[in-house]
């Protein structure tokens, strides 16, 4: 089981997470009407720290937008964003790296099926930072549901209904006997997996689907992107064919919640030497740097709380 804090934050203030409910009469029970983020909290030197908490702030704006919720942004500020974060932190005494959950809810009841001037909250939990696929080579299954595409929820928006279609994947991938589902798009080409991107390494050339392969835009895929420029790995982003990853040297997933996973298998059939390659196991170390705190760079990624 997965350890959570007991602290947690809902209508504006602390509560514990006994009492931090939502009405089954709002449009986020009623719709799954809420978009989110996941961010990792880790233990550096000088205390806690969040990662690239800008970022992530932009995108539950971002993908509030895209859904046409309307009250969030008028209602919240990035530094009032920062301070609650803080706050949940510090009434939890954290010994581990946790993730926090942060949801922005349409908490207005039974509006119907719309989305604007709708009354918001936000909510926050922390628990413990434990991969959601295994770190020592994930073995992939293609899946036969289709990545939701940007003419049906857009996949950039981190939208809570939207995970019915991630649901769907990992667990036939799961009943299949596979730790995780390859998502193909509207029009075959790789998308992501259930909740991480996905990189592959040819010829010592970075491959990544784009941003018009109905991805959601990963804040660690970017991160890995950053890495690989500042190493002057040569970088494609593009679309990639499903047979694309039979072929390449190396394969990862990128995420919050997966870190840097190398892919050791699709639908049974080994990628490369089936182990963690070379490529991938550099931006795993820089990645893992960065976000400890140990890197000169990590100043630019890391907040205090
Ligand atoms: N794709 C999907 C569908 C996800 O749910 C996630 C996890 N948030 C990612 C990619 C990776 O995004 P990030 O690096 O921001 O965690």
């Amino acid at each position: 089981m997965l350890r959570i804090y007991e602290k947690a934050f809902l209508g504006e203030k602390i509560v514990s997470l006994e009492e931090a409910k939502l009405s089954i009469a709002s449009s986020a029970v009623l719709y799954g009407l809420s978009v989110y983020t996941v961010l990792p909290i880790v233990h550096t030197k000088d205390g806690a720290a969040a990662f690239r908490l800008a970022d992530h702030f932009d995108r539950l704006i971002n993908s509030s937008r895209i859904i046409g919720i309307d009250t969030f942004e008028k209602n919240w500020t990035y530094e009032k964003f920062e301070k609650v974060l803080t706050d949940v932190v510090r009434a939890n005494s954290l010994k581990e790296n946790v993730f926090a959950r942060i949801t922005v809810h349409v908490d207005e009841l039974v509006p119907g099926t719309r989305s604007r001037e709708l009354s918001t909250t936000l909510s926050i939990f922390l628990y413990e930072a434990k991969p959601i696929v295994p770190q020592n080579g994930v073995r992939l299954m293609t899946s036969r549901w289709q990545r939701v595409s940007d003419r049906a929820i857009p996949p950039r928006a981190k939208v809570n209904g939207a995970y019915v279609n991630s649901v769907l994947a990992k667990q036939e991938a799961i009943d299949a006997g596979f730790d995780d589902a390859l998502f193909l798009n509207v029009v075959g080409n790789i998308s992501e997996l259930s909740a991480a991107n996905i990189f592959l390494v040819k010829d010592s050339v970075l491959i990544t689907p784009d941003t018009a392969s109905d991805i959601l835009e990963g804040i660690t895929r970017r991160t890995i992107l950053e890495i690989a420029k500042e190493e002057e790995i040569k970088i494609e982003e593009r679309s990639v064919q499903p047979s694309e990853l039979t072929e390449a040297d190396e394969a990862f997933a990128s995420g919050t919640s997966s870190f840097v996973a190398h892919i050791k298998e699709i639908d049974g059939k080994i990628i490369g030497k089936g182990v963690l390659g070379p490529v991938t196991s550099m931006l795993q170390k820089k990645y893992f740097e960065l976000l400890k705190g140990q890197s000169v760079a990590s100043k630019k990624y890391l907040t205090n709380l």
